[in-house]
């Protein structure tokens, strides 16, 4: 039987004990049970951010299945694939749901004169901060607690992550319910739970980002990597997961 969670006032910045506890907790629950102590503890104060890939899908069944009110959010760099989007419209019309657009308020006309032509290939780092680490840094200033997909099959970089830490970087809660899940494991509940996901998984593309940024290799649903993007740039991850370096001032903060 799923343990009943009791909710955990916040009282300012969680102690590393305190998160220390928690991750003795849960690193054997399922995600389930650790989404409803998010729903208990942070309402809508907490959010999932999803790029629509198979940990997101199957997240976004989850808080669906246990009717939690936990906000659900994407990055729109406005150069996703048309994929991408027709499974946000799958996914909304599913569950009768609304998944908010956090948009990077800048046209690409406008980055392009601002920054150059094709950022995405003369500084990724850049265009990345512009496109998804400052909409999202905006979007969870006024959140408590941000639940990702990640797993630490997925990266070196993903290697460490914890089912609860602290984000020094957006002052929130970092859930990550399914930090243990291998990528196997996560298609197995999609095709269990017959879950909508996109296409272009099935054509070699393991990590669906933006267009110019996302390659196919192969076996993309056996696949635990991020390859496939910013091929050839010595770059796994667009910088949300990472230390913030700002490009206004120019310093890592
Ligand atoms: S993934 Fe590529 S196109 Fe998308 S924001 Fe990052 S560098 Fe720009």
């Amino acid at each position: 039987m799923e343990q009943v969670l009791s909710p955990i006032l916040l009282e300012g910045e969680f102690s590393k004990d305190r998160i220390d506890q928690l991750n003795d907790r849960f690193e054997t629950s399922d995600p389930g049970t650790i989404l409803r102590w998010v729903d208990n503890t942070f309402g809508t104060d907490a959010a999932l951010g999803t790029g629509f890939g198979s940990s997101g899908v199957f997240l976004i069944d989850q808080i669906q299945k246990y009717q939690l009110n936990i906000p659900i959010f994407y990055l729109d760099t406005q150069l996703l694939f048309d994929t991408t989007y027709e499974l946000r419209d799958t996914i909304e019309q599913k569950y009768g749901i609304s998944i908010y657009r956090v948009s990077a308020g800048m046209s690409f006309r406008e980055q392009a004169i601002r920054y150059g032509e094709e950022l995405w290939k003369t500084n990724p780092n850049h265009c990345c901060y512009l496109r998804k680490v400052r909409p999202l840094r905006n979007y969870l200033s006024d959140k408590k607690a941000w639940i990702t997909g990640i797993r630490r099959s997925q990266s070196k970089e993903r290697k460490q992550a914890r089912i609860i830490e602290w984000n020094e970087e957006h002052e929130v809660i970092k859930v990550n319910p399914v930090a243990d899940w291998t990528g196997e494991k996560i298609w197995d509940h999609i095709h269990h739970l017959d879950l909508p996901y996109n296409p272009m998984h099935d054509e070699g593309y393991p990590s669906i980002g933006c267009i110019p940024c996302t390659q196919p290799t192969g076996d993309a649903k056996e696949s635990d990597s991020r390859t496939g993007r910013w091929n050839g740039k010595g770059k796994t991850e667009c910088g949300i997961h990472l230390p913030i370096q700002d490009f206004e001032t120019n310093k890592e903060h």
